[in-house]
């Protein structure tokens, strides 16, 4: 018997592990473990939690009729992970145990005890770097060292899946009569568990088919404008994917599949290779994420910017959080987030940096609360968005990013359509004074005035973090 083991890798197609293990002799069970626990320790959103239950309870039907078993089982946490497999595969009688990787600290903390129980049971367990295109310590400088800089990342990334890509794909003829479902009663307990509003979760579909439709309408309709159109978020032009990307619904495999074939069209080729570009970023920070452990203990990517002191203002955070800062864009932003579990690219980086540099909130707190609400929250893309727009992270010039939010609204935002739909109260507004509506307050006498001066922000930043670069390098020397 041989026992694939799914965690964020919701998904029958695409998908290496299920493939060699139906490749292997025997018959194939599979198995997933509920960790309540983590996903509180977490602050997984509830809304995500409602997405992964819901696929789970697709992928198990989809297996069983292929003849798999999925066991569902209640594991609270990671920490009885390592007992529970170990119990599974000596009662079933399993001889090799199939995952594909994961990255962050804490899950491969929990790998590395279940391979030492499975060690000492004589049972093996084979890994596969399916939730990335290029496994993550695949890459590296000259040095040896690994990239921490995207641009020179993606020029290898590149050259390396053009040797290397292959899309994995099911076995024919190893499909078995169809089984039943034995965990879905425990999946079925876990969603009645949950407590969603359905406000949010009706704008959503989970699972493994919906995704597949979902990226053949992206790449027939989206893909070739999609460099064009990409930063404008009252346009229907990103993918929308990065829930079935982070879930496993959807493997990146599938997702370089389908954008490559369609460089062949000369009108799409631009917007094709652009969106494959960010499949790079997605790749660049797990394999940043896998190789610096203590971006996992919450710390700086940039040691120094650990030493910096944030202002700690409740009222300023609740205010960001809740879409009140009276720069219409950033408050458009956070109601969208809250009111869809959502928020489109762009403004992840502007609603990030201002908290970050407008209103001197430690970075966590944002990363904490993006990850409360966000559907497609996931470690890697969320920290590595935090610290690259708090400056703390991988960007590459970071001490003068500090965006405009006025200039973003007017330049992304242009007639203000995004603003009016999210921020009503604004929605009377011409598309200039939308962007600034402190110049006519009496026409909005519900919207607050700006809550900081955007005049001195740069300047103070700058200061900041030249501070604490001055005050390592002295503690470095010191040490030295
Ligand atoms: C502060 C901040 C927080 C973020 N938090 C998350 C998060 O929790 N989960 C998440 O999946 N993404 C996160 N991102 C990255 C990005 O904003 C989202 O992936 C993107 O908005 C999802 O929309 P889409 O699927 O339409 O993307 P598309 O534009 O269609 O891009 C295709 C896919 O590429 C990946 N991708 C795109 N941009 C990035 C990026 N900058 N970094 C890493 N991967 C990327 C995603 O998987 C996405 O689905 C964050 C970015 C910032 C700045």
């Amino acid at each position: 018997m041989n026992l694939v083991w799914y965690r964020n890798d919701l998904r029958v197609h695409a998908h290496r592990a299920l493939q060699e293990a139906l490749q292997a002799q025997g018959p194939v069970m599979a198995v997933y473990f509920l960790c309540d626990g983590q996903w509180d320790e977490h602050g997984v959103a509830p809304l995500r939690r409602w997405y992964v239950l819901h696929s789970l309870a697709e992928l198990g039907e989809q297996l069983a009729q292929r003849g798999i078993p999925l066991h569902v089982l209640d594991a609270g946490d990671f920490s009885r992970v390592p007992g529970m497999l170990g119990s599974l595969v000596r009662e079933q009688g399993i001889q090799q145990v199939f995952c594909t990787r994961e990255y962050p600290l804490n899950e491969r903390r929990r790998d590395e005890a279940v391979a030492l129980q499975l060690k000492q049971q004589g049972v093996s367990i084979r890994g596969f770097d399916d939730s990335v295109l290029v496994p993550p310590t695949t890459l590296r400088t000259g040095k040896g060292t690994p990239y921490t800089v995207f641009s020179a990342y993606k020029k290898r990334w590149d050259v390396w899946l053009e040797q290397h890509f292959a899309l994995p794909s099911l076995p024919d003829g190893q499909v078995s009569k169809p089984v039943a479902f034995v965990g879905k009663v425990a999946v079925e307990d876990a969603i009645d568990k949950l407590d969603v509003d359905a406000s949010l979760t009706q704008l959503w579909q989970p699972g493994e088919q919906a995704a597949a439709r979902q990226l053949e309408q992206f790449v027939s309709r989206y893909l070739g404008g999609y460099r064009k159109h990409r930063d404008y978020p009252s346009l229907p032009a990103t993918s929308s994917l990065s829930t079935a990307l982070s879930a496993g619904t959807l493997s990146p495999a599938s997702c370089f599949h389908a954008a490559r074939q369609v460089m062949a069209d000369a009108g799409a080729r631009d917007g094709a290779a652009c969106w494959i570009g960010e499949l790079a970023w997605r790749d660049f920070y797990r394999q940043i994420m896998a190789q610096y452990p203590r971006l996992s203990w919450g710390r700086a990517f940039r040691p120094e910017t650990d030493l910096l002191e944030w202002d700690n203002d409740d009222s300023l955070f609740q205010a960001w959080c809740e879409g009140r800062t009276g720069y219409p864009l950033v408050d458009a932003a956070m109601r969208q987030l809250v009111a869809t579990g959502w928020m489109h690219n762009r403004l992840r980086m502007v609603t990030a940096m201002f908290l970050s540099k407008h209103l001197w909130q430690d970075w966590r707190r944002g990363e904490d609360f993006f990850m409360q609400h966000l559907i497609d929250g996931d470690f890697a893309a969320n920290n590595g968005g935090w610290q690259w727009s708090a400056s703390t992270g991988t960007d590459a010039v970071p001490y003068f990013r500090v965006f405009n939010p006025i200039r973003q609204s007017q330049r992304f935002d242009a007639e203000g359509k995004f603003i009016a739909h999210w921020v009503p109260e604004l929605k009377a507004m011409d598309n200039k004074t939308i962007h600034e509506p402190w110049k006519q307050p009496l026409l909005v006498p519900d919207y607050p005035a700006p809550i900081v001066p955007h005049a001195g922000v740069r300047e103070r930043v700058t200061e900041s973090f030249k501070g604490v670069k001055q005050a390592y390098d002295q503690l470095q020397g010191v040490d030295a």
